[in-house]
């Protein structure tokens, strides 16, 4: 189980208000895509969840419990980042498991994760390369590969697909979802193009200047735009 609750949260950087108060709720096995123009929030949003950056004020609850003052590594959570940041001197194995490394994992158990891992993004015959010798989509699934390994429940994507050409983000939306059913886990998944919000999420949040201008499915949103932004930005008819 893994369900997110958002409350009021805040955030400010200096004396700019960034976030102006999220409530959202994200439940168990959701893809969500957080979806919204340069700038509104979204990569800030992602980061308070992760734990990465602290909200200013506000709450978030995984299953119910607070975890404003838990640390990153213990929220039970993975994210994959636009730059893959790669170990370069490290083979795809070595990337894979190096948090499992750090985490005092064994050797026999971290190569079981890792081949498991492996095996879900068809990365088993790359084990021994280093990224250099990798594709752009290779890499983005090895990163992905080193969030799947840490068995987190809930995965969080800011841009993973950005830095790749268009035929191959076509394919990695596919894998995606591939990879969604078969992990059963929580996706929180922020992307600045409507197109991967409309095919992805089972349920999208619109943010624009650090507010969410309306939260439903595609088809919601699609058919029922709250405003002329939303509508706008999702390409609806209205
Ligand atoms: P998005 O991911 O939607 O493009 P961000 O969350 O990265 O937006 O940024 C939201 C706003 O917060 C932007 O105006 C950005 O300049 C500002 N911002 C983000 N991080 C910082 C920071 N560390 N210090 C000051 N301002 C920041
Ligand atoms: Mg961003």
């Amino acid at each position: 189980m893994a369900t997110l609750q958002i409350k009021q949260v805040v955030k400010r950087f200096d004396d700019t208000e960034v976030l102006k108060g999220i409530d959202l709720e994200v439940n168990d096995r959701e893809f969500v895509v957080f979806v919204g123009p340069s700038g509104c929030g979204k990569s800030t949003l992602l980061r308070i969840i992760a734990g990465l950056e602290s909200a200013t004020s506000g709450d978030l609850l995984i299953d119910g419990e607070r975890i404003n003052e838990v640390g990153p590594a213990d929220r039970g959570l993975a994210m994959v980042f636009q730059s893959y940041a790669l170990y370069p001197h490290m083979t795809v194995e070595d990337n894979m498991g190096f948090s499992l490394r750090l985490a005092g994992v064994g050797k026999q158990a971290r190569r079981d994760k890792v081949l498991e891992a492996a095996r879900i993004l068809q990365l088993e015959p790359l084990l021994d390369r280093k990224p250099k010798a990798l594709s752009g989509g290779q890499r983005q699934r090895v990163a992905i590969g080193r969030a799947i390994v840490r068995n987190p429940s809930i995965f969080l994507f800011d841009e993973p697909l950005s830095n790749l050409d268009a035929a191959l983000r076509v394919q990695m939306r596919i894998e995606l979802a591939r990879l969604h059913e078969e992990l059963d886990a929580t996706m929180i998944y922020v992307t600045h193009d409507q197109i991967e919000a409309m095919t992805m999420a089972d349920k999208i949040v619109v943010l624009q200047g650090g507010v969410v201008e309306q939260v439903g499915s595609p088809m919601e949103l699609y058919h029922h735009p709250c405003n002329r932004f939303v509508a706008g930005f999702i390409g609806s008819p209205k």
